[in-house]
Order: structure tokens, then C-alpha cells, then sequence
């Protein structure tokens, strides 16, 4: 396990070859890659809402129970999420996508700041908060169809409109399932970037694509479940090591 030290900003020169020789990686990010754009992870400073844990809001059970509070909530998301732009995280994987020939981007996020930044090939694993759909015929909704507020808003058939992203509990969209772990084993390199790794399936992506073979790097300010698995673990923010790894690789 190399630690990157932030101080002398030195990176393993293996690690650099490994990444310059590469022709297929993959990418797992999670909320903390939008950390530095302004939006707050689940459980780190910032995820509570007034008095509840995000655990207790994005559920299918939270919605029936009580759907104002869940939209009143996701509204709040909604509008911070609208206001920020993607930050030099986002923008080097851009940069990454455009030099490997086949290059994958898996994300857990819902708030598609990997879009506007300018990724392509995106896998959403969780859906996007920027988009609804109605409980009863699945009609989909843009936030500019809806009031956002502590009112749940109705469809034209009288159903309820929830957004469309993925609740704890519900399954994952099975295509891009898949896919994800088609390209977690195929892949030579696979960064593990701004993820807790505990929400599964998502967390098996690393453990998997390392059990193939792939060079395993993460990219975090601290230690997580999958750091002693990683081959590299370069603590710190993404919006500062991604940027300084394209560089040091001549991008
Ligand atoms: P998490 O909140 O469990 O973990 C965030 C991780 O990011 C932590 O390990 C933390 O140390 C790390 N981190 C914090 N600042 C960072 C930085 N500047 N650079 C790199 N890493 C940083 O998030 P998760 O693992 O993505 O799982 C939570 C679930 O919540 C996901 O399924 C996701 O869909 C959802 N979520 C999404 C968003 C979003 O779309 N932006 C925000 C919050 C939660
Ligand atoms: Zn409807």
C-alpha cells in the first residue's frame, strides 16, 4: 500500500507507468467527488436534514409514510444541486476519458455534474435527482413540470411523483448493473474515487475488478473498508489528486 503524502505531492513513478501503459479503466465515484462543488456526502458534515439521517428519507417506505417530508426534502437537494458546478474532479476524469480507449465511469451520484462536466460514457448506478417519474404510470417528469416545495406533487392520473433516483432498498437498474461489472472485470486499472464502499452492489465493483486483476487505486481524504485492498491508496481530496495525477501523467 503506497500513501501519496499531500506535503511532497509525490507520486509512485510505477504508478504513473501503469497509467500511461493502460488501455482500459474504470471508474467508481461516489459522493465525494461532488464534496468539493458544494454538495454534502450522506455521512459526513452536512448529510443530516433538520433532524433525520438520509437513511430515513430515501426509502420507499419514507415516501409512503410521509411523501411531502421526502419531497420537501428532495427539493432542498434538488435546488442546492442546481446551483453547483462541477469542480477539478469531475474535469480530470474528462481529461482521463479522452486518453484511454475504453474508459468507463461508474458513479453512485445522482446530481450529474459527471454530465455537465463533460464525461460520456457514464454508468448511473442510482439515478438522477434531476429527474421524476409517477408512482402509477411511470409517467417522467422534469423539475420544471413541478412545484418544489414541502408539497408532493401529483401526475394528470392522480399518482405520486418521486424522483428518479434509487431508494435504499430498491433494486439497481439491472442493464447498467451489468455493465458495471462487465467493465470491472475487464479493465486493467479501476479507481475506487469519493466512496465510503459501503452501499452495496456498488462497493463490490473494486473488490471484483482486483479479484480480476485489475490495479486497484483509491482516492480518498480518509481511510475506508476498501483501503487495505487497494494497490495505491492517494489520501486526499479528488479535486486536488485527480488534477496532479493527469498532470504528472503528461495530460
Ligand atoms: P458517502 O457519503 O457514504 O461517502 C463519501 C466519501 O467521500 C467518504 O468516504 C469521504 O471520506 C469521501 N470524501 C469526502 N470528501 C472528499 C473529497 N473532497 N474527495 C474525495 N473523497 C471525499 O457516499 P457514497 O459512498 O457515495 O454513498 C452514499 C450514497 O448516497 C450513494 O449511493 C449516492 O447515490 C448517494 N449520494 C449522492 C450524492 C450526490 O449525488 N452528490 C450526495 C450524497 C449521497
Ligand atoms: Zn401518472
Amino acid at each position: 500500500m503506497i500513501i501519496l503524502s499531500r506535503e511532497d505531492g509525490i507520486f509512485d513513478q510505477g504508478l504513473i507507468e501503469a497509467l500511461k501503459n493502460a488501455k482500459k479503466v474504470a471508474v467508481l465515484t461516489g459522493a465525494g467527488i461532488s464534496a468539493e462543488s458544494g454538495v454534502p456526502t450522506f455521512r459526513g458534515e452536512g448529510g443530516m436534514w433538520k433532524q433525520y439521517r438520509p437513511e430515513e428519507l430515501a426509502t420507499f417506505e419514507a415516501f409512503s409514510r410521509d411523501p411531502n417530508l421526502v419531497w420537501e426534502w428532495y427539493s432542498w437537494r434538488k435546488k442546492l444541486i442546481a446551483e453547483v458546478s462541477p469542480n477539478p474532479g469531475h474535469h480530470a476524469l474528462v481529461q482521463l476519458e479522452k486518453y484511454y480507449q475504453d474508459f468507463t465511469l461508474v458513479t453512485q451520484n445522482v446530481d450529474n455534474l459527471h454530465r455537465e462536466a463533460g464525461s460520456n460514457n457514464i454508468l448511473e448506478l442510482h439515478g438522477s435527482i434531476r429527474r421524476n417519474f409517477c408512482l402509477d404510470c411511470a409517467k417522467n417528469y422534469e423539475d420544471s413540470d413541478l412545484t418544489l416545495g414541502s408539497e408532493v406533487n401529483s401526475c394528470d392520473c392522480g399518482g405520486l411523483i418521486r424522483p428518479a433516483v434509487v431508494w435504499f432498498g430498491e433494486s439497481l437498474p439491472q442493464g447498467v448493473m451489468e455493465a458495471s461489472f462487465q467493465k470491472a472485470e475487464e479493465c486493467e486499472v479501476f479507481f475506487s474515487i469519493g466512496t465510503s464502499a459501503v452501499v452495496y452492489p456498488a462497493a463490490m465493483l473494486p473488490v471484483q475488478a482486483k479479484r480480476a486483476g485489475a490495479l486497484l487505486i483509491e482516492i480518498n481524504p480518509q481511510e475506508t473498508m476498501l483501503t487495505t485492498s487497494a494497490d495505491h491508496f492517494l489520501q486526499g481530496a479528488s479535486g486536488e489528486i485527480l488534477p496532479e495525477l493527469i498532470r504528472e501523467m503528461g495530460i
